[in-house]
């Protein structure tokens, strides 16, 4: 496909990705399967070469379809015959442990589609296949680095069955990631950085970003956006701020160990507006400046709510029935709102409709390993209902 989004060096695997990629979690987000065929069917129009998906992006749709992001993802790679070049699939499992690799990895390949092995494909396209373990961090990494999966991802690969092995992880992770890179296994790494949050760049403890990429690895930039709750927040910020989305996305671009921004848009018009964001160029340095003051006003104040990213859904139910995170987003948003000095009565309408609340939560504290931004679920779940009733 021809295509006017730059390309960038993918680490040193040796390809080319385009500087805007496509991130598929939030397929399960939208109304139809169609819909989600359609954002699918643009990507590919606009010669994107990576689609980042995963085992657990699974959901109901808003029509209460049940979504399988790699089944989409497969399917509308495989029935095109305009591809001129193989679509880089990243997808990812919780496969911390041989057998739960063995089958993650399998059911991974069976949904895409993909049934050969060596020279990947999907129908008659040449694909790229990118196996993750998902979501590192200290705990998981002890796992992974005792249970004998790094020498089996390795065999898997030299088998054919995949092309290249990644990992994802994300804020507070730094020493997991680094402990991670330093195997030289890895061959690509997705983790977040916005300007809100550059906790893995040089404005952090360390600059995990560089370390990456200077031994190599492909570096693809997740929650550019700052999470799926950014899309309302910004709606209420933007009084308040000057920082739109377009900024947001070329401020990541402007950071040189970013191979690729994944940009999980959940509409044509959205992924649009970041292609054309995207071919303004990076931001200069001065405006990188700006922006971050500008973001230093209130990240402070953001850094602490939940950001509707859904990752502890994929894998985690909560014993009491609570919907945790629709409770933390309206009391995410509620707290936003009211420090702007808006209007929070229609949250709180909204938090009078659920059946099950926040005090139905036994405190059990299940939940909080599974919240990617390591909130206090439970103690947040109390502060929602005194902020929400
Ligand atoms: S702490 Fe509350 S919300 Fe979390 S799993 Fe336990 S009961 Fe559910
Ligand atoms: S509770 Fe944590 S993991 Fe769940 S949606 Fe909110 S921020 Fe994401």
């Amino acid at each position: 496909m021809l295509s006017n989004v730059k390309r960038r060096p993918f680490g040193n695997t040796g390809l080319k990705v385009s500087e805007v990629s496509f991130g598929a979690m939030n397929l399960r987000m939208l109304d139809t399967i169609e819909e989600a065929g359609s954002i699918l069917d643009y990507v590919l129009d606009q010669g994107i070469n990576l689609i980042d998906t995963a085992r657990a992006y699974n959901g109901q749709n808003g029509t209460g379809q049940q979504v399988e992001s790699e089944i989409l993802v497969g399917e509308a790679i495989a029935k095109r015959s305009d591809l001129d070049e193989p679509i880089v699939v990243v997808t990812k499992g919780h496969g911390y442990t041989l057998d739960a690799l063995e089958e993650e990895l399998s059911t991974s390949r069976e949904k895409l589609g993909i049934t050969n092995k060596g020279s990947l494909k999907m129908g008659e396209n040449s694909i790229k296949l990118v196996y993750f373990f998902h979501g590192i961090n200290e705990e998981r990494w002890k796992t992974i680095s005792t249970s004998g999966v790094l020498d089996r991802i390795r065999e898997m690969r030299d088998e054919g069955w995949i092309d290249y092995i990644g990992f994802s992880s994300h804020y507070g992770d730094g020493p997991a990631i680094k402990k991670a890179v330093d195997t030289g296994i890895f061959e690509v790494v997705e983790l977040p950085y916005n300007v809100f949050s550059r906790g893995l760049s040089n404005d952090g403890d360390e600059d995990i970003l560089r370390y990456a990429y200077e031994k190599g690895l492909a570096i693809i930039n997740m929650k550019a956006f700052n999470g799926n709750g950014m899309v309302p927040i910004h709606a209420l910020l933007e009084d308040f701020l000057t920082i739109d989305h377009a900024a947001m996305l070329r401020f990541c671009l402007a950071n040189p160990f970013i191979a690729t921004v994944d940009a999980g848009a959940r509409h044509i018009s959205e992924f649009a507006d970041d292609i054309a964001a995207a071919a303004r160029g990076p931001l200069p340095d001065s405006e990188v400046r700006e922006l971050k003051r500008e973001a230093d006003k209130i990240s402070g104040d953001i850094k602490g709510i939940c950001r509707e990213c859904m990752h502890c859904q994929e894998k985690f139910s909560c014993p009491s029935d609570v919907d945790f995170p629709q409770i933390l987003s309206l009391y995410g948003r509620a707290s936003v709102a009211k420090k702007l000095g808006h209007d929070i009565s229609g949250l709180q309408e909204s938090y009078s409709e659920l059946t099950i609340n926040a005090l139905d939560c036994t405190a059990c504290g299940e939940c909080k390993p599974w919240c990617e931004y390591k909130l206090d679920i439970p103690v947040m779940l109390q502060e929602a209902h005194t902020m929400l009733t």
